[in-house]
């Protein structure tokens, strides 16, 4: 479990330092006590060595008798636990304690009398702690004059047989303390002790401490841990807040009461909290705006992500595409748009295309997004619906054709009369004057053409607009009537006029009525056989006075009659030359502008009506 963690690092910090300190205590203990000690040692031998050496010169004055020297050296020794040894100035053993009861202790061994002589000669103490192989005997001691002196103590004491070297091994703590005569240094006093003797003495207070130490450890334990666990609970309680805040519970609050510093971090994670729930809110806000903004363009709007997967369709682009919300992977049911945005994926370039969804024009433009540094973290594609920009521009090309189409008639067969005219082909007086006749005719036609073109283009734009005003239809049917009926004999067809005598007052454009009039009568009279009849009739119907033209015609076939309105569109191709197929357009744009209903209705064979609306005046 996680929640130990501090705990127990805490612990182990507590913990370890104490050991450290209970280990370092322990090994400067070890390492510097021997010297200590040593040097303890020192001091305390050179007063005892002074007091042996005192004894031996009270002696040589005649104070002390020299039968009680050795009895009173051995007396004041017995208890110290160093050897000592009183030499003359050659080195030579003169008398020596005994350390334990029943072992006499050996000869001063000569490498230590050697080394230590000169400075004792010379009236000095001398000491030495370390290895008696360390002891440099480069000097050679002179024999003095003083040392027959010491000799006679020798003799005294019957203690100076030939036994050999004490065994000094190892370290050890030795002094010489010089016997002086008449201020003469007759000989020295020399006292050693093994270090392993001086340290046994140690031993207990070593492991009085070691036990210390590990007294101290073991108690320090519960004091550890129960500090331990306070320093870390603030810990654990403010990871628990963090972790339900992470969670996404923005209203979990930590203890900022404290006065510590985890008081202060309670309080920053608090704050943390409180600004990242306001700037959650306001993201989430500001996501939603977008959100809704995205869904309600017009445009259609997806995105993917870097790895071709989609992030994101708007409404708009399932409507444009012709599937439904619940069309689900785009990748299968659009491949062809999928593959643009692939494109654009893998090429790191904006793709541009126009596709079709039956009769609408989409145009898709995918653009790769990248961060700042230049990765590519996906691509955003706009679908628009451009179909009526589409038909616009087809019937721009269109209208071009037509116009071009519609020129190059009338101009090709003027120039197939007027060459052979040039080139005197043509002889007779009669063939000239109808060659004429021809140009003229297919001049006017084109003037015509150019006329109705102006007109419609010009009403189109909106510079010729229609005034209206309040009229009287009846006078101007009545004169409709009079024309066509003269008409309609001349070409053996039947005109019938079925207007009512009375007919109420109208408001619209009286002149432009009229130019309908004539182009749908027009019409009725060419496209009808010979016998055709032709009706014109007028009825009222609610606010409207309905004017219908009727004939018994070639009719217009029903793939042909939704187009009858456009311009230069003409059901009947192989007859190009009997109009500009503007007529029809321009009524139409007409009534428009007048606010009128213009309608059609034919059947193929059997003719067609056309009928368009006069709104009564009130
Ligand atoms: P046009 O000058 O060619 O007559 P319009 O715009 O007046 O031009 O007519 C367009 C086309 O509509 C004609 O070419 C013809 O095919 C068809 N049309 C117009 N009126 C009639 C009608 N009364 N009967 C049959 N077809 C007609």
């Amino acid at each position: 479990m996680r929640r130990g963690g501090f705990f127990r690092r805490t612990l182990l910090l507590v913990y370890s330092t104490v050991a450290l300190f209970a280990l370092l205590i322990v090994a400067i203990y070890t390492g510097i006590s021997p010297q200590l000690f040593a040097r303890n040692k020192i001091d305390d031998l050179i007063p005892k060595g002074q007091i042996i050496s005192g004894y031996i010169e009270s002696t040589l004055r005649g104070e002390i008798s020299t039968a009680y020297l050795v009895p009173l050296i051995g007396r004041s020794t017995a208890q110290w636990e160093a050897t000592v040894w009183v030499v003359d100035i050659d080195g030579d053993t003169l008398i020596r304690t005994q350390q334990e009861a029943g072992r006499r202790v050996g000869r001063l061994p000569a490498r230590l009398a050697q080394a230590m002589l000169p400075t004792v000669l010379g009236g000095q103490i001398a000491t030495h702690i370390g290895d008696q192989e360390d002891l440099s005997t480069a000097s050679q001691v002179t024999p003095g004059r003083a040392s027959n002196i010491l000799d006679g103590l020798a003799r005294q004491s019957s203690d100076a047989d030939a036994s050999a070297e004490e065994d000094l091994s190892g370290n050890i703590v030795a002094v010489a303390i010089p016997i002086t005569f008449f201020g003469e240094v007759v000989g020295a006093v020399f006292m050693a002790q093994t270090m392993t003797e001086i340290m046994s003495g140690m031993q207990a207070l070593s492991d009085a401490i070691t036990f210390s130490v590990l007294l101290i450890a073991l108690l320090m334990l519960p004091i550890v841990l129960y500090f331990a666990s306070r320093i870390s609970r603030p810990v654990a309680d403010l990871r628990a807040v963090a972790l339900t805040m992470a969670g996404g519970d923005l209203t979990a609050r930590a203890d900022d009461q404290r006065s510590d510093e985890f008081g202060e971090l309670g309080g920053a994670l608090n704050y943390l909290s409180a600004e990242l729930g306001s700037t959650i809110s306001s993201l989430e806000l500001e996501r939603n705006r977008l959100q809704s903004l995205i869904n309600g363009v017009s445009e259609g709007i997806i995105a993917l992500d870097e790895r071709g997967s989609t992030t994101l369709v708007n409404p708009a682009a399932y409507t444009l595409l012709r599937l439904p919300e619940s069309a689900g992977d785009l990748r299968s049911a659009a491949p062809d748009v999928l593959a643009m945005f692939d494109e654009s994926l893998s090429g790191m370039q904006t793709v541009r295309r126009t596709i079709w969804r039956g009769r609408t024009a989409i145009h898709i433009s995918v653009s790769p997004l990248t961060r700042t540094g230049g990765a590519l973290t996906g691509c955003v594609g706009i679908l628009s619906d451009v179909t009526s920009a589409e038909r616009l521009e087809q019937t721009r090309r269109d209208y071009v054709a037509n116009v071009s189409h519609e020129l190059r008639t009338p101009l090709t067969a003027m120039r197939a009369l007027l060459e052979p005219l040039r080139d005197g082909l043509i002889k007779t007086e009669e063939q000239r004057q109808q060659t004429y006749d021809v140009v003229l005719r297919e001049t006017m036609r084109l003037t015509r053409l150019v006329s109705d073109m102006l007109e419609l283009s010009r009403m189109q734009s909106g510079k010729a607009s229609l005034s209206r005003s309040r009229f009287c239809p009846a006078p101007l049917l009545e004169l409709i009537r009079e024309t066509y009926s003269a008409y309609a004999e001349d070409y053996q067809q039947v005109f019938i006029y079925d207007v009512p005598d009375t007919l109420p007052e109208v408001i619209g454009n009286p002149d432009r009525t009229q130019q309908v009039l004539i182009a749908l009568l027009d019409n009725a009279f060419k496209y009808s056989p010979e016998d055709g009849v032709v009706t014109l009739s007028a009825a009222i119907d609610a606010d409207v006075i309905r004017i219908t033209v009727r004939d018994t015609g070639i009719g217009i076939s029903e793939d042909d009659l939704p187009h009858v309105f456009d311009r230069f569109y003409k059901a009947d191709k192989s007859h190009g030359g009997r109009g500009t197929g503007l007529g029809l357009a321009i009524a139409y744009e007409i009534m428009q502008q007048l606010g009128e209903e213009m309608a059609v209705e034919s059947t193929l064979g059997e003719g067609s009506a056309f009928s368009f609306t006069l709104h009564i005046a009130t």
